[in-house]
């Protein structure tokens, strides 16, 4: 009986594996078959094969197993140990952003008449937009497909947690509804209005466009609608992230809402313990990532300033004001910072932010009061190239998914993204979250720093008893639910003492 359930087990994998490679080779075969890529049928075989496949494929991997997370031979196997299979996905999947960033006509995208891959997705195009497919409509199909068939894997994993379980079905939700079908549906009723009014990610810095010369002027001369959006998207800017991340730790965007960490929790779920865990490298994405806000925060102030000098009918700021206004801002959130939370900095931290924050605002004080034309010295035309290549296209695309099986599932979160360093930097210094640790209880088993994808040493806080504090964190939780003992919580409380440190070796207050 037992051999016999065994192997309907192994026999139903594998048949879901084979039906999803299917379902992929047929995707592959629209490249190269010009009448099999305007098929219909075509298109939803493949996409029902993937979906049907995978969906398979992952009911049989855990079906009876007892309750409690899995994650046996992790180490052992050739896809999520860096082994061949893991390189090869690797390759393939960076081959692919590459192409579809920097060759799309690779893909088949023309912008007369697409072929290939591209007019293999015409129907659903159409059907869902009124336009024949580009190779970022194929992009944002495939992506949230990903998403959803890998989100029911994850579920399936993670059934006896319900904090994974409604994280996960909040992601599938947001991609699907806002960032994938509302935004085409739009674009169908409302063919004529200009871009702003069909993109729901109306964020800064994450809409790094935000604040690009034709988003501000479609938005200022886009009527009540335009105006709706660029205050909402002030707001979302300057009151509702603030207040949702005070409450609520950078886990409100990053876990539950998040496109990019969405595919990372889902489609990356078996590359989570890749992430290195080394002091050198926390120190390095602690450069990095800092680096690619400073960068993104000057582009954006040169952008403004450019804005406003080549349209000043379209606002009621100078650029004068406007560089008064960056000034008292930086100088405002440095002496808070200074005055209020140096005791919870690392001293070299202050010190940098300080020194950088000063050479900004210096710099830019001196500039825009001797007339320049370009703020801080550069085009703002050649910054939002660099920015939109260097960290958009190849930081984001190539090396954030496309190493997924080499470096883990969070490279971009944890490394570039300039949303998450914004939100971190507030989770470090005013949130109420904090995960609790009962260090008494911690076996040292290091379950959680293997699994955390953000590459923070848990245990370590964990044998100590101290609370986990650290801008990196995104709570998504893991950490607690493959702890066998129960040690982690992800709590929200009062700001003041969470960031204990117990001068004991092991265990809790009693
Ligand atoms: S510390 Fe835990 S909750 Fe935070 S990112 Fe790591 S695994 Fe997720
Ligand atoms: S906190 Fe839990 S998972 Fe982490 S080392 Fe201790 S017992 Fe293991």
């Amino acid at each position: 009986m037992a051999k016999s359930i065994r192997l309907n087990i192994v026999q139903g994998k594998n048949l879901g594996l084979l039906l999803g490679l299917a379902g992929l080779l047929l995707l592959l075969y629209s490249l190269f078959d010009e009448s099999f890529a305007r098929s219909t049928n075509g298109l939803i075989s493949s996409l029902v094969l993937i979906s049907v496949g995978t969906i398979l494929y992952s009911e049989r991997l855990y079906h009876g197993t007892i309750p409690g997370i899995k994650n046996n031979g992790v180490w052992l196997d050739g896809l999520s140990a860096r082994g061949v299979l893991g390189w090869f996905v690797g390759i393939a999947l960076t081959c692919f952003y590459i192409a579809l960033y920097f060759y799309p006509e690779t893909l088949g995208f023309n912008s007369e008449d697409s072929t290939g891959l591209v007019a293999f997705f015409d129907p659903l195009s159409i059907a869902l937009n009124g336009k024949p497919a580009t190779q970022w409509f194929v992009y944002g199909s495939l992506y949230t497909l990903a998403i959803l068939i890998f989100g029911v894997k994850f579920i399936l994993k993670y059934r006896h947690n319900r904090y994974q379980i409604i994280r996960t079905l909040s992601v599938m939700f947001f991609q699907l509804g806002f960032a994938f079908l509302i935004p085409e549906l739009l674009a169908f009723f409302h063919p004529d209005t200009p871009y702003f009014a069909k993109d729901l990610k109306n964020m800064w810095p994450l809409n790094y466009y935000f604040f690009e010369s034709w988003h501000l002027k479609n938005m200022l001369s886009g009527g009540n609608l335009g105006l709706f959006v660029l205050f909402s998207g002030l707001a979302m800017i300057f009151i509702v992230s603030p207040v949702l991340t005070y409450l609520y730790g950078k886990r409100w965007y990053c876990s539950w809402v998040c496109g990019c960490g969405a595919l990372a929790e889902t489609a990356g779920d078996p590359f989570r313990q890749l992430s290195s865990k080394k002091i050198s490298v926390w120190k390095l994405e602690r450069w990095l990532i800092h680096l690619v806000l400073v960068f993104v925060f000057i582009t954006t102030i040169a952008v403004i300033w450019s804005f406003l000098g080549s349209n000043p009918s379209l606002s009621s700021f100078s650029r004068e004001t406007f560089v008064i206004g960056i000034v008292v801002f930086l100088v405002t959130i440095m002496g808070v910072i200074y005055f209020f939370k140096r005791k919870e900095m690392d001293k070299d931290a202050l010190y940098s932010m300080i020194t950088l924050g000063c050479i900004i605002a210096g710099t830019i004080a001196i500039q825009a009061f001797s007339g320049e034309k370009n703020i801080l010295f550069i085009k703002s035309y050649t910054l939002t190239k660099w920015y939109g290549f260097g960290i958009g296209a190849a930081f984001s695309g190539v090396l954030g998914v496309g190493f997924y099986p080499i470096l883990g599932s969070r490279v971009w979160c944890r490394f570039g993204c300039p949303m998450a360093a914004i939100l971190g930097l507030q989770q470090r210094l005013l949130s109420r979250f904090r995960i609790t640790t009962n260090g008494g209880q911690c076996i040292s088993c290091g379950n959680c720093s293997a699994y955390c994808e953000m590459g923070i040493d848990v245990r370590a806080y964990a044998q100590k008893g101290q609370n986990i504090v650290r801008s990196s964190c995104v709570g998504c939780g893991i950490c607690s639910a493959v702890c066998p003992r129960g040690v982690l919580k992800l709590e929200n409380g009062p700001v003041a003492n969470r960031t204990n440190l117990p001068n004991f070796p092991l265990g809790n207050k009693l």
